[in-house]
């Protein structure tokens, strides 16, 4: 199992799940949302060659973090991927959308001017501009779109700009997340977790019921659970090449 976008470190329990993760899945992406999160996760945690740990600013909390980018950018120089990072143009985030706009715009420079690197991206509300971002440095590297939620002609916007799709369990609980689903690209969707703040009947996902995204998909995508895990594990491996290559 391969989880590509998970909070491992902000669940109650992160050493039980980390050990665990590291346990049952062959891959899982830690994102962090904050540089000095990043700094002590890393120091925290053994590193594992299947737990990739990376340097983040989440945009709901860019407002409170701005002054720790100098640090994000120094970070994104030692590591071949980033995230949590993006924008969030929701009614709750929009008055500092200013700011989320300074950060993500230095990041995806920062990442263009480095030779390229690959990128988990919040996009909620904001997937115009994210997609703006990219255009204005195309040389940034692979955007993996997280639990993406525009529009369908958004979606086809950003197929078409090359980003990938990592959803979860959680994406399957509304009408609008199953027919994005459907829509992506077949080849360029990876399952992750969004936990612990993604959550399914209560209880927050865990990095290995990513497992659940194949069953989620199968219908979706009128193929057996079988098979459309197997898309996946073929995508992952597609995806871990390509972040290994810069
Ligand atoms: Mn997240």
């Amino acid at each position: 199992m391969m989880d590509f976008h998970c909070h491992l470190d902000l669940y109650p329990r992160a050493m039980e799940v980390y050990r665990e993760a590291a346990r049952r899945n062959k891959f899982t992406w830690l994102v962090t949302t904050s540089p000095k999160a990043f700094a002590a996760t890393s120091r925290a945690l053994e590193p594992l060659p299947s737990v990739l740990i990376t340097p983040g600013l989440h945009p709901e909390i860019a407002h409170e973090r701005a002054a720790e980018l100098d640090l994000l950018l120094e970070q994104i120089a030692g590591v071949k991927a980033v995230g949590e990072v993006g924008l969030d143009g929701s009614p709750r985030f929009k008055a500092r959308y200013e700011v989320q706009r300074k950060i993500f715009g230095a990041v995806v420079a920062r990442c263009a001017e480095l030779g390229g690197r690959t990128l988990s991206v919040h996009s909620r509300r904001a997937v115009r501009d994210v997609l703006a971002e990219f255009e204005r440095h195309p040389n940034f590297g692979t955007a993996v779109m997280h639990w993406f939620s525009g529009s369908r002609s958004e979606l086809k916007d950003a197929a078409a700009h090359g980003c990938w799709f990592s959803i979860g369990p959680a994406m399957f609980e509304s009408a609008n997340g199953r027919a994005l689903a459907e829509a992506m690209p077949h080849d360029r969707v990876v399952p992750e977790s969004d936990g612990p703040f993604a959550k399914v009947g209560g209880k927050s996902v865990l990095p290995w019921n990513a497992s659940q995204v194949a069953e989620g998909l199968a219908p979706l995508w009128a193929t057996t659970p079988d098979e459309a895990a197997e898309i996946l594990a073929r995508n992952g491996q597609a995806l871990l090449y390509l972040m290994g290559q810069r």
